[in-house]
């Protein structure tokens, strides 16, 4: 049914507790996990110029290199994870707007099933659900598995 998951992250807790269903899921359909994070332009772009926001969807982070340290723990803490139970993981880390990066990501890739977290960082339960996920729910045709922090536990 499933051959390769994609878990987008934020590397926030809510995320994370997105990461317990991807596993199980993964381990019993033998499929791939695929840790995605994506470097958030748009919310750099009041701080950074329009140059250093290009270097930085083009992977040169010069001496925003935190940026990339903070999106390769969050990755490679799902992958740890996984690997720890035998499955094979896939990390990647990219520059732009998340949920276009979470829609091109599965279409370039076969993704057949999304897991993520209803949301995430910003920490602020305005809405019922996060905007990155809102949106990847309306750019994708693969099934989403929605997995609420609250009601997980
Ligand atoms: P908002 O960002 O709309 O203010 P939020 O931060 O609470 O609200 P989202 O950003 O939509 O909610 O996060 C929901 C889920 O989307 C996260 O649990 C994570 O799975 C995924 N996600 C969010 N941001 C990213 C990102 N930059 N890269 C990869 N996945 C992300
Ligand atoms: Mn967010």
């Amino acid at each position: 049914m499933y051959e390769r998951i994609l878990v987008p992250t934020d590397g926030s807790g809510t995320a994370e507790s997105a990461v317990d269903h991807a596993l199980d899921l993964a381990e019993k359909y033998e499929a791939e996990v695929h840790a995605l994070y994506v470097i958030d332009t748009d919310s750099m772009s009041l701080s950074l110029g329009a140059e250093q926001l290009d270097r930085i969807e083009q992977g040169q982070y010069g001496e925003m290199e935190e940026v990339r340290e903070r999106a390769d723990r969050a990755t490679g803490h799902v992958a740890d994870r996984a690997r720890d139970r035998g499955l094979e993981t896939v990390e990647h880390v990219s520059a732009g707007r998340p949920h276009s990066l979470i829609a091109d990501y599965i279409e370039d890739n076969d993704i057949d099933l999304v897991v993520m977290g209803s949301h995430g960082r910003s920490g602020i339960r305005r809405a019922l659900l996060g905007s990155v996920t809102e949106r990847t729910l309306r750019s994708t045709h693969v099934p989403v598995l929605v997995v609420d922090i609250d009601k997980s536990e």
